[in-house]
C-alpha cells in the first residue's frame, strides 16, 4: 500500500478543477485522480450544444488523461472503479482488489440520470446523455434521424431540443409540468421561452408523461399518459439527476439528497471531502458549473493547508437555447418575495423582489439578457 497523499475520485469538471486549484497552491503533495471513465478533460455543458458548435465526441475532449497528468503533476488513472472507502484505515479499494491509502480523499463522483419506469419493448432503447460516452452513443444514433421525443422540459431537455434543430431534427418535448424550465423560471418567462422554441420548430406536450415506448417499423411509437401517441426516430430522457451517494453511504458517511458537506466541503468522516454534482453543500444541491468552481477554489486552499469556507456569490446559469438566449439566477429555495415580470416582443425581464425591495434572483430572456451584469451586481449570494 503506497501513501499517495490527496486522492480525488472523479475526473469530471469538479475533480479536475479541484486538482488545478490545489496545484496552484501545493506543487509537492502527491496527487492521484481515479476515474472509471476515460479521464479525458472535456466540458460537459458542451454536450448539449455540440451540434451547433460542430463538435464530435472526439473533438470535445480537450486533453487526454496523459496530458492532464503531466499538466497537474498527478497520477491520473482511467478506467478504475472505486468500490469501497474505509475511513478508519484511510484507504480506498478498487474493483479487482487494489488498495490505495490516502491522506485526504475527495468524492467528485457526479450524479446519475433519473430513469423512470416506462413500459413497452422500446423502453431499453431510450437514451440519456450525462457524459461523453453517452454522447458518443447518442451522436452515433442520430444518423438518418428526423424526429426525437425528449422526456423532460428542463434545462437539458430544452437545450438538446434547440441543438437538434441545427441538424434539421425536430423534437417533441414531453413534461409532466405545464411549462418549460418550470423549476427555474416564473410562468411568464416559461411562456416566452416556449413561444420562441416553438417558433424555431420545437413541439411541446405538457401535463403528460410517457407511458410506453414501442418499437415501430421505423423508430418508436411513444404512448403518453393521456393516451395520445407520437412517432419518433429516437427517444431521449432528460428528466433529472440524482447525486451519486452510494459509495459514501456504504462507508458510513452521512448522506441526504447528496453527500452532506459543510462549507469547508468536509463530510461527516475525517479527511473525506466532497464537491460537484454529488455533494450537498450547506443544504444545497446545485448541479451547475459555477458552484463547483467556487467549491474547488475553497477546497483546493483547504487541502493545501489554509482552511477556507466556500462562498457562493450570485451564480447565473446560461441556458444554451440560442432560439431564446436565457440566463437565470434563481432565488434561494425559501426566499420570501415575488416575481415582477416585464415582457416585450423581444425580451422578458423577471426579477424576484424581496420584502426590502432588493433583487433576490432573476431570469432574463431574449433582449433582456443585456441586463445580466447589472443584476448580477445587485443580487446577494447564497453563501456569503
Ligand atoms: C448535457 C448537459 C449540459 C449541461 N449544461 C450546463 C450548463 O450549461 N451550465 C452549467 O452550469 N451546468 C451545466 N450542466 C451541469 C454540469 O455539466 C455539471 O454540474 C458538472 O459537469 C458536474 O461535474 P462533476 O465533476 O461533479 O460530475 P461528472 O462530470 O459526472 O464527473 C463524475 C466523475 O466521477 C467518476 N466516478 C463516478 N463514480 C466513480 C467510481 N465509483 N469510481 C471511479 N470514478 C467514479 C466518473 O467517471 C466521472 O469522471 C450540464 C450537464 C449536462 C449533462
Amino acid at each position: 500500500m503506497a501513501d499517495i497523499g490527496v486522492v480525488i475520485i472523479g475526473s469530471g469538471l469538479a475533480g479536475y478543477t479541484l486538482a488545478r486549484e490545489f496545484r496552484k497552491l501545493d506543487k509537492q503533495t502527491p496527487l492521484t485522480i481515479l476515474s472509471r471513465d476515460h479521464a479525458g478533460f472535456y466540458s460537459k455543458p458542451m454536450l448539449s450544444n455540440a451540434l451547433a458548435s460542430n463538435k464530435t465526441p472526439s473533438t470535445l475532449v480537450m486533453k487526454n488523461a496523459e496530458k492532464m497528468a503531466a499538466e497537474l503533476n498527478a497520477s491520473v488513472r482511467a478506467e478504475v472503479q472505486v468500490e469501497r472507502i474505509d475511513t478508519a484505515a484511510k484507504s480506498i479499494t478498487l474493483k479487482g482488489g487494489e488498495v490505495i491509502s490516502y491522506r485526504d480523499v475527495v468524492l467528485a463522483l457526479g450524479a446519475d440520470t433519473v430513469r423512470i419506469a416506462i413500459g413497452g419493448n422500446g423502453a431499453d432503447a431510450v437514451l440519456s446523455v450525462n457524459d461523453l460516452d453517452d454522447y458518443a452513443r447518442f451522436a452515433q444514433r442520430l444518423e438518418g434521424v428526423k424526429t426525437v421525443a425528449i422526456l423532460g422540459a428542463g434545462l437539458i431537455g430544452c437545450e438538446f431540443a434547440n441543438d437538434l434543430l441545427h441538424r434539421g431534427i425536430r423534437s417533441t418535448v414531453i413534461d409532466l409540468a405545464d411549462r418549460p424550465l418550470a423549476r427555474l423560471l416564473p410562468a411568464e418567462a416559461s411562456t416566452f421561452l416556449r413561444h420562441k422554441l416553438e417558433a424555431a420548430g420545437v413541439q411541446f406536450c405538457f401535463n403528460v408523461a410517457v407511458h410506453k415506448v414501442e418499437k415501430a417499423a421505423t423508430g418508436f411509437d411513444v404512448e403518453l399518459t393521456d393516451n395520445s401517441r407520437l412517432q419518433a426516430d429516437l427517444v431521449l430522457s432528460a428528466i433529472g439527476l440524482r447525486p451519486r451517494t452510494e459509495l459514501a453511504d456504504a462507508a458510513g458517511i452521512a448522506v441526504n439528497r447528496g453527500v452532506i458537506v459543510n462549507r469547508h466541503l468536509a463530510t461527516s468522516a475525517a479527511h473525506v471531502h466532497a464537491l460537484g454534482d454529488c455533494a450537498e453543500v450547506a443544504g444545497h444541491v446545485l448541479p451547475y458549473v459555477m458552484p463547483l468552481m467556487q467549491q474547488a477554489r475553497a477546497l483546493g486552499a483547504t487541502l493545501a493547508g489554509t482552511p477556507t469556507p466556500v462562498v457562493y456569490p450570485a451564480m447565473p446559469v446560461m441556458v444554451k437555447t440560442p432560439a431564446c438566449p436565457t440566463v437565470v439566477c434563481p432565488p434561494e429555495p425559501h426566499a420570501v418575495g415575488a416575481w415582477q415580470v416585464t415582457t416585450t416582443a423581444d425580451g422578458c425581464d423577471a426579477r424576484f423582489i424581496g420584502a426590502d425591495a432588493s433583487v433576490l434572483g432573476f431570469a432574463l430572456l431574449g433582449a433582456a439578457t443585456a441586463q445580466k451584469q447589472t443584476l448580477v451586481a445587485q443580487v446577494a449570494g447564497w453563501l456569503v
